[in-house]
């Protein structure tokens, strides 16, 4: 079920972050660790997002990341302090496409979804209905993760707390599908949000850098697990744990 990660700190290059670790996304796309919700390997496609001085850029493929070598060549030549990627394993009946691959973007904001929202989209119709029209109409994707970043987007458009926006979104969304699996990534360059409710998180914290995975990229005994049900709200060196308050037991 989809493995990704941030990270914040001094410039890196995306191969150092995403290609070079033992461990590191690039080999989660073919020999994940813990893919407790299903799946085997998350090759239905990649995105990286990083940060330029002019604001987030993205790179996405519908191929296993693997399969692209100029996604090497990109990521040797590529420096960034905040980056965000991810490789997925299409939950079934959505489709395989680049619109559907995180991070999702809007103006400063990268997002992305480990998870999966069950009895999609008939579950969660009451709450789309609740967005605006155009919303919808410009959705990324017809699929689950598309949905959630328009309802927190939504919430970050009206100015709330981004670790609010997340924290309230999975609340609605567990009311009406409780066995979601809602493990969600959210950076604007500077900070970084996490949640985990029902997926795996790590989080690596040195004294200028952090970095927030799914699964460790090496054997550092310094990475930490989150544990279940809470929000992650990070910065380069310093990040506090929230336990996210739900109803609903997965
Ligand atoms: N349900 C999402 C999708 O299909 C995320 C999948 C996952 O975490 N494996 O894109």
């Amino acid at each position: 079920m989809c493995r990704h990660q941030i990270y914040l700190g001094p410039p890196a290059s995306l191969a150092a972050l995403l290609i070079d670790p033992p461990h590191g996304l690039y080999r989660q796309s073919w020999a994940p660790r813990d893919m407790r919700g299903g799946g085997t390997v998350n090759a239905d496609g990649f995105g990286v997002g990083w940060y330029t001085p002019s604001g987030p850029v993205r790179y996405r493929r519908a191929t296993p990341i693997w399969a692209d070598p100029g996604f090497v060549e990109l990521g040797r030549a590529t420096t960034a302090g905040a980056v965000l990627a991810a490789v997925r394993s299409a939950t079934t009946g959505m489709p395989v496409a680049e619109a559907a691959c995180a991070p999702f973007i809007d103006g400063p904001w990268l997002f992305s979804h480990n998870g999966v929202v069950p009895g999609w989209p008939h579950s969660v119709a009451e709450l789309a209905a609740r967005l605006p029209v155009t919303d919808l109409l410009t959705l990324d994707a017809p699929t689950d993760s598309a949905l959630l970043w328009a309802l927190i987007r939504r919430r970050l458009r009206s100015g709330a707390d981004p670790g609010t926006a997340i924290a309230g979104t999975i609340t609605d969304v567990l009311a009406v599908a409780p066995r979601s699996r809602l493990n969600l990534l959210l950076t604007d360059g500077r900070r970084a949000w996490a949640s985990t409710a029902g997926h795996s998180l790590s989080i690596l914290a040195g004294a200028d850098r952090l970095t927030i995975a799914s699964e460790p990229a090496d054997d550092d005994p310094a990475w930490t697990a989150v544990p279940d049900r809470h929000l992650v709200v990070a910065e380069r060196s310093t990040y506090t744990l929230e336990a996210l308050c739900t109803s609903t037991s997965s």
